[in-house]
């Protein structure tokens, strides 16, 4: 028999940071395509995607982290040398 809202948990069901225990790009459609040797690192696409998927260390972008990528292409978009390139998931 399911909780009544008196009985549930405060602040609900689930654990803090949970969502990293499941790979959320499975889904997309296209996926970005950078490539690094032609990166400027301007630090624009790791700022501005939604998912905090693009990581840097000591100032250099890495490489885009698929499994959590949502391939809404704001980072090809955005990216001031045309790096990123949007391809079709097969
Ligand atoms: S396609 Fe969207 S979610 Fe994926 S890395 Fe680019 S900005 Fe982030
Ligand atoms: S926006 Fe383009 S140039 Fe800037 S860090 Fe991202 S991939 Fe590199």
């Amino acid at each position: 028999m399911k909780k009544s809202w008196k009985e549930m948990d405060i602040g609900g069901l689930t654990e803090a940071a949970s969502s990293l225990k499941f790979k959320t790009g499975s889904w997309k459609s296209f996926k970005p395509i950078t490539d690094l040797k032609k990166c400027i690192n301007c630090m624009i696409c790791v700022v501005n995607c939604p998912e905090d998927c693009i990581p840097s260390k000591d100032g250099k972008r890495k490489d885009t982290d698929l499994d959590f990528c949502k391939g809404c292409g704001i980072c090809a978009k955005i990216c001031p040398v045309k790096c990123i390139k949007m391809e079709e998931e097969q």
